[in-house]
């Protein structure tokens, strides 16, 4: 994203809304600026702002003649006067940021809009986490913060190490060069997006090792680590396997989403054919 310095009138409306901070008034030149390194390119500022047509000129003089009566002339707070906001034609790698950072973008290796996949929101159709298993969501960075993918790295090298079962269809997943070994392409790496999700499973007896693991790589990062766990309930819709390591370990559970796998009895056995069938 870049802001026509011809057009911008410094009415400071952009500073507010990019959710990491990357817009600022620069004194030198009296016009919002965008730090390149920092900008993610979300497109909030560009399509969270009306982009109203004035005369840039026009907005110019008339905010020094409100100056000079010791008056304000400012634009509504959800407007760009001017229409100044450019968006860049990205290119590899940066086409990165925007797919992670902008949720109505669906993500190439996915088809899925958004930072992720579907996770196990979709679990009683995709059978992902089989009974005896645990799914986690591992996600870095949020708005106000973002993440850069060398310290998705920290994070995936720590967990491949440790011999867990990447997602293959996930976002994340697809940007490794190497999944055995958790090594994320050398080319993106100087990228930084809103968030990222890293997807695992393990069997339950490794829940509490992984959950520690994961508190331990996140001191090394600058960021914010927000840990999602899902399970398959019982026959009885209970799940007594996963909660007592969490509220061991200190967490204080509150049952999030449970699918209930309308149209099918099962999945653990089904054939890809039979699965759309059922779903269907
Ligand atoms: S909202 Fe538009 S005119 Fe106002 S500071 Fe931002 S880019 Fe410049
Ligand atoms: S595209 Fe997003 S990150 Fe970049 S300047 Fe606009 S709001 Fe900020």
């Amino acid at each position: 994203m870049r802001i026509n310095p011809d057009k911008c009138v410094a009415c400071g409306n952009c500073t507010y809304v990019c959710p990491v901070g990357a817009i600022y008034i620069d004194p030198a030149i009296r016009r919002a600026t965008i730090n390149r390194d920092e900008c993610v390119e979300c497109y909030t500022c560009y399509n969270g702002l009306s982009q109203e047509h004035l005369n840039p000129s026009f907005v110019r003089g008339l905010r020094k003649i409100f100056q000079m009566m010791r008056l304000r002339f400012d634009p509504e707070p959800d407007v760009c006067p001017t229409a100044a906001f450019e968006p860049d034609e990205l290119a590899w790698p940066r086409t990165v940021r925007r797919a992670f950072s902008d949720p109505r973008v669906p993500h190439e290796s996915t088809g899925v809009h958004g930072r992720g996949t579907e996770e196990v929101k979709t679990n009683d159709v995709s059978g992902r986490v089989q009974l005896g298993e645990v799914g986690f969501t591992i996600e870095l960075g949020r708005p106000g913060v973002g993440v850069w993918f060398r310290d998705i790295q920290k994070m995936s090298w720590a967990l491949a190490k440790a011999g867990v079962a990447f997602e293959k269809r996930n976002p994340v997943t697809s940007l490794m060069s190497d999944v055995s070994t958790g090594t994320i392409r050398e080319d993106i790496l100087g990228e930084k997006v809103l968030s990222a999700i890293i997807e695992i499973k393990v069997p339950i007896q490794r829940a509490e090792e992984i959950i520690r693991l994961v508190w331990d790589v996140e001191k090394q990062i600058d960021t914010v680590v927000s840990l999602g766990v899902g399970a398959r309930c019982d026959e009885h819709g209970e799940e007594n396997t996963v909660a007592p390591i969490l509220e061991k370990l200190g967490y204080n559970l509150e049952r999030a989403k449970t699918n209930i796998g309308l149209g099918r009895a099962t999945n653990s056995e089904v054939t890809h054919d039979q699965h759309v069938a059922s779903v269907r």
